[in-house]
C-alpha cells in the first residue's frame, strides 16, 4: 500500500540463491532457500519477516525436591523496529497519522 516499503529480505534471499545455487549438486531435488526465524503476519502490515528470538530454558523443581529430568523450553519472538538491511523504520499500527 505504501511505496516506502522495502523488499530487502526477499532481494537478499535472491542474491543468496544466485550465489549458492552453483554449489548445489546438479540434479538435486527439492532445493529450498528460506530465512530462519521467519514470521508470517496476516494483513499487509509492515514488519520484518525475520526476527530475533530468545530461547528460554529451565529445569522445573519437583514437589518432593530435586528437579525434572527434562528441560522446559520456550521461544519468544522479538519484533524488530527497523529493517536489518536498509535501516528503514517499520510503519507499525498506531504510528500512522
Ligand atoms: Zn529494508
Amino acid at each position: 500500500m505504501s511505496d516506502t516499503k522495502c523488499n530487502c529480505f526477499s532481494e537478499y534471499l535472491e542474491k543468496v540463491k544466485e550465489k549458492v545455487s552453483p554449489q548445489i549438486p546438479e540434479g538435486a531435488d527439492e532445493v529450498s532457500f528460506v530465512w530462519q526465524n521467519r514470521i508470517f503476519l496476516v494483513s499487509g502490515a509492515d514488519y520484518s519477516p525475520v526476527n530475533p528470538r530468545v530461547e528460554v530454558e529451565y529445569r522445573k523443581p519437583k514437589k518432593g525436591g530435586g528437579f525434572a529430568k527434562g528441560m522446559t523450553r520456550d521461544t519468544i519472538s522479538i519484533m524488530a523496529n527497523y529493517c536489518a538491511f536498509c535501516g528503514r523504520k517499520y510503519e507499525k499500527e498506531g504510528d500512522k497519522s
